[in-house]
């Protein structure tokens, strides 16, 4: 059997849980949560970093944190995981979905500008597979209207536009470390605020709606209710965990990213015979290693592509399902066909990507690709 994932642990986890338990302060903001923070900062020159207990609740932080009006809208790509539309949903926003790029899952950026009307308040974009949007073209749209943009940078973690790093760009930015992805703690996250207008705020909500984090610096003598908020902090064991996957955090995308080169090259003959689709990197973007996907020529393809793979051992999944289609928002749908991102649903498939994958085993993974293809 051949898994899709596979957490990996650098073996450092424990020691530190049992340092912070030595420490008697395991409720959050303490020791690890900074030491977790700096890295971050110092690593990547976000101007301020909060660890949070998962991704989905620092979106809920920057939908709290944009201050979001009865009727505003907020643009959302479709082919995406729900929290990146939950939150804004859930503090009110109308969601105004948008379309994938034809040649990669990410928001099509050149269908931004015609979906901006006078109550739009943001713009959330989605890195997908860690392959950078294109961050001056959207980030000149937000300028030019006067709105934010939120980076859900949960695939993101150490990858570039050009020379800077995702989760650098936009007005605020969320990763996730839940144990799907790149570095993990089980259930994690982290909201970046890289604009100064939100820097006192996000603490207060952070903390409940105190002014806690102040009161403990010693700037005010002492503390209260000041704002909305919620428990949206970590305690000392699970950052205590995440700083032993920090500490090793070259070493693991190293190897993630040779796993996944080694896919790119030995499907390329496949792809370039049109039997299927490898990703399409823009010029601008590193890889980081998060996810490997193929698409293939229609949805019964696909599926039976995973059924041939599941036959011999092997787990590759489908991903998102387009969210204007889901249950839930259908019906709220402003009616747009948004066919890219329909077509990644019923076609894109990822491959086994983790840690100890061996070499082997992606060997397997690819004959049986092929197999699939010569019959
Ligand atoms: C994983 C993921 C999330 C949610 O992360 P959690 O930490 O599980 O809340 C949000 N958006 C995207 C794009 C993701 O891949």
């Amino acid at each position: 059997m051949i898994g899709f994932n596979s957490p990996y642990f650098t073996g450092k986890e424990t020691a530190y849980i049992k340092d912070a338990v030595n420490r008697a302060h395991i409720s959050g903001n303490g020791y690890y949560t900074n030491k977790c923070h700096q890295f971050f900062q110092k690593k990547y020159g976000f101007q301020k970093c909060l660890l949070t207990t998962s991704c989905s609740d620092a979106l809920e932080m920057a939908a709290i944190l944009i201050d979001l009006q009865p009727e505003n809208e907020v643009i959302v790509p479709s082919y995406t995981f729900v929290s990146s539309a939950n939150a804004f949903i859930m503090n009110g926003a109308k969601i105004v979905f948008a379309d994938s790029r034809e040649d990669h899952p990410g928001i099509n950026e050149d269908g931004i500008e015609e979906l901006i009307t006078n109550k739009t308040k943001a713009i959330v974009i989605v890195h997908y597979a860690g392959f950078a949007c294109d961050m001056e073209k959207i980030m000149s749209i937000a300028d030019k209207y006067n709105l934010f943009v939120i980076e859900d940078a949960a695939h993101a973690v150490d990858s570039f536009y050009d020379k800077k790093p995702l989760g650098a760009w936009g007005h605020l930015a969320t990763f996730s470390f839940h144990e799907t992805k790149n570095i993990m703690c089980g259930e994690g996250g982290m909201l970046v605020i890289n604009d100064a207008q939100f820097l006192k705020r996000s603490e207060i909500i952070w903390e409940k709606g105190t002014n806690r984090a102040a009161f403990f610096r010693g700037e005010i003598d002492k503390y209260g209710w000041v704002d909305i908020g919620s428990s949206f902090l970590p305690s000392e064991i699970v950052a205590a965990f995440l700083y032993a996957q920090l500490e090793k955090i070259d070493e693991i995308q190293a190897k993630r990213i040779e796993l996944w080169n080694f896919y790119f090259e030995s499907l390329k003959p496949i792809a370039e015979r049109g039997l299927l689709r490898i990703p399409a990197v823009p010029s601008y973007s590193t890889i980081n290693g998060h996810l490997f996907y193929l698409v293939t020529n229609s949805g019964h393809q696909r599926d039976e592509l995973i059924g041939h793979l599941k036959k011999k051992g092997i787990q590759a999944v489908f991903h998102y399902m387009s969210l204007h289609r889901s249950k839930f928002y259908t019906e709220k749908h402003d009616g747009r066909e948004l066919p890219n991102s329909d077509r990644y649903s019923d076609c894109l498939l990822r491959l086994p990507l983790y840690y100890d994958l061996e070499q082997s085993d992606q060997e397997t993974i690819i004959d049986e690709i092929k197999a699939y293809f010569n019959n």
